[in-house]
């Protein structure tokens, strides 16, 4: 293929990155993914992948070898609001060492571009205390009040690169993410966002239940659906712009909002009970996108009932997958069990 390029994609065991290799991959491109671990719920489609830790400096010098043109950097330890609150000094100390790493081997083996993915925790908390904020401009992470550990340290790798694009004119891109959901996401476990969260809580429901939503349900987000966030790393990738850009939608919704258009999807009536001592985040935020149809002409557009009817039903239907395969080791042993007694 004539315009087919070789491309990195660290994290790719991940949520956005299994994404971004598929579509890559669709694309006709060679692909080479890097993650901690293989992606969870399909085999990757990769060329290569190599299972690598990117906070050690070799292990970035080898996933950056053999003329690569463009990286996309989503290696990250993260996750939804309760572990970005508890491990600020990991998360930090983990995504310090992968992303300064990573641009340091990325730039020594003569990479062409490189993506460095940050997000709307940069933004100043005090402009975040109203559910009903304006959205949120990329100036708006200035005078800065990230979110402490993970936000913090998405803020510096921002400087970062552009003291790469200053001082050694190489060529970085930043993307803001502003919570991204769909299928293959992580929806158990601890590091699930809240739309993962609660369609799982939702899909566990029997009509008529109850639920533990996190805070009063007031507190609001914008939600982009994963096709809209490939398709923006695409364009992003593909422009010369350098500076930070916010990528998501521009339509907020609160928590409440979300619970019953899942309610809705799901064909349950649930009764929500609110824990106040659970960690919300900020009141409110939601993106501004004036700078993004600016830059790339383009926005993202699906819509959210869209989105979440996609994602609900595949993990709904991973839950089901769940349930029949602890069911039947289960049932394999007792019938194995019955076989001894009987023989
Ligand atoms: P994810 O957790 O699904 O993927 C991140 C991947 O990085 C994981 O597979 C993990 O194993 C891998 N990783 C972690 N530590 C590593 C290490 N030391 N070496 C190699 N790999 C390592 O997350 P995601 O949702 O796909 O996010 C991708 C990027 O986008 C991250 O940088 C994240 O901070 C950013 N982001 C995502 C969102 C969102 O809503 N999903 C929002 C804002 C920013």
């Amino acid at each position: 293929m004539a315009n087919q390029i070789r491309i990195l994609v660290t994290g790719a065991g991940g949520f956005i990155g299994s994404h971004l290799v598929n579509r890559l991959k669709d694309d006709g491109h060679w692909v080479r993914g890097v993650d901690l671990k293989l992606p969870d719920c399909e085999p990757s489609r990769a060329d290569e992948f190599e299972i690598l830790d990117l906070r050690r400096y070799d292990s970035c010098l080898l996933a950056a070898r053999g003329q690569i043109d463009d990286v996309y950097n989503l290696a990250a330890d993260m996750g939804g609001i309760g572990y970005i609150s508890a491990s600020r000094a990991e998360i930090a100390r983990n995504n310090i060492l992968i992303n300064t790493h990573m641009l340091e081997a990325a730039r020594l083996n003569g990479v062409t571009r490189f993506l460095f993915s940050s997000s709307a925790c940069v933004y100043a908390g005090y402009k975040q205390h109203n559910a009903d904020l304006a959205p949120l401009r990329e100036e708006d992470a200035y005078p800065a009040d990230p979110e402490p550990g993970y936000g913090w340290e998405k803020l510096f790798t921002e400087q970062l690169c552009r003291y790469y694009q200053r001082d050694h004119r190489f060529d970085t891109r930043i993307v803001r993410f502003h919570n991204v959901y769909g299928p293959l996401g992580t929806f158990e476990g601890g590091k699930e966002k809240a739309p993962a969260a609660i369609s799982r809580k939702v899909a566990l429901a029997r009509d008529g239940d109850e639920i533990e939503i996190w805070g009063d349900g007031k507190q609001t987000r914008s939600f982009m659906y994963i096709d809209d966030c490939i398709e923006g790393l695409l364009r992003l990738m593909a422009s010369t712009y350098h500076e930070p850009l916010n990528l998501g939608m521009s339509t907020m919704i609160t928590v409440d909002g979300l619970v019953d258009l899942l309610m809705a999807i799901a064909g349950k009536r649930l009764v929500k009970r609110y824990d106040l001592t659970k960690p919300q985040g900020v009141r409110g935020r939601n993106s501004d996108n004036s700078r993004l149809l600016q830059v790339l002409g383009w926005q993202p557009s699906i819509s959210l009932e869209k989105g979440l009817e996609v994602t609900y039903r595949w993990i709904e239907n991973e839950l089901m997958t769940q349930k029949a395969s602890e069911i039947r080791p289960r049932q394999e042993r007792s019938a194995q069990a019955s076989a001894l007694v009987l023989a």
